[in-house]
């Protein structure tokens, strides 16, 4: 099964697709991760896709694609369900994936977050990059300040979680969003949408529900 978490940035993809994973025998692919991991080499790559991540401007779509088709044969190959973390962002990713046979979504869940809150939660995230684990200053506290719970390394910012890039990053995707979900009720798949506000848990039991009410 693949399924879609889809929301603007900071609606707690991220935060619940780890929950969801240990609950479904599922691996989380993370495109934002998948780019994170590539910048720390030191090629040209590398440095192309750091300015724009730090710009909060999109990934070329045909590099997206490229980065990500590999990554998914892999969970597929190993029989574990695919859980796709920020992808699609644009229409043409949602029709490429489509297009490259047996790995179209059956299930999309769209995290509704209003975007006051959403400039909250970015601006106060802390992860750990080695793992990717998230914290929130205040809603989602590390148990000491700055550190990571399970290894005591240092918590970083995100380089494009500054409140100017949060706006753009918020903007594309209002603008990105509506020709995506169109696409997906013509392909009649499965879009749930959920409330992504309140505690945490709270969010994991609404995801759970859509996710066996699908089945
Ligand atoms: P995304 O992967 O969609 O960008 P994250 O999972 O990284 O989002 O969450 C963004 C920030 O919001 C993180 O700092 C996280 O700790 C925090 N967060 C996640 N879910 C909630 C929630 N339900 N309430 C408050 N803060 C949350
Ligand atoms: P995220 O970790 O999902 O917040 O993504 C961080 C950044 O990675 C985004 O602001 C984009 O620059 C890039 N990115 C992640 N996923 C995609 C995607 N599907 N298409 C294009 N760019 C992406």
């Amino acid at each position: 099964v693949i399924l879609v978490l889809f929301g603007p940035p900071g609606c707690g993809k991220g935060t619940q697709s780890s929950r969801l994973a240990s609950e479904i025998n599922g691996q989380v692919l993370s495109t934002g991760d998948l780019f994170r991991q590539r910048i720390a080499q030191s090629d040209p790559l590398a440095q192309k896709l750091r300015a724009i991540l730090s710009a909060g401007e999109l990934v070329s779509d045909e590099l997206v694609i490229q980065m990500l088709l590999p990554e998914i044969h892999r969970v597929q190959a190993a029989e574990q369900h695919v859980i796709l973390d920020g992808f699609p962002r644009t229409l043409v990713q949602a029709q490429s994936l489509d297009q490259a046979g047996n790995v179209s979504p059956n299930h999309v869940i769209v995290f509704d977050v209003p975007d006051d809150e959403i400039v909250d939660r970015i601006t106060g995230r802390l992860v750990h990059p080695q793992s990717g684990r998230v914290y929130h200053q205040r809603f989602n506290p590390p148990k000491k300040p700055q550190i990571d719970d399970v290894t005591g390394q240092k918590l970083v910012q995100r380089e494009d979680d500054q409140p100017q890039t949060v706006k753009r990053r918020i903007a594309t995707y209002h603008q990105n969003t509506q020709p995506i979900i169109n696409y997906y009720q013509e392909q009649n798949t499965i879009i749930s949408q959920i409330d992504g506000t309140g505690p945490v848990n709270q969010v994991t039991d609404r995801l759970m529900q859509v996710i066996h009410s699908s089945r």
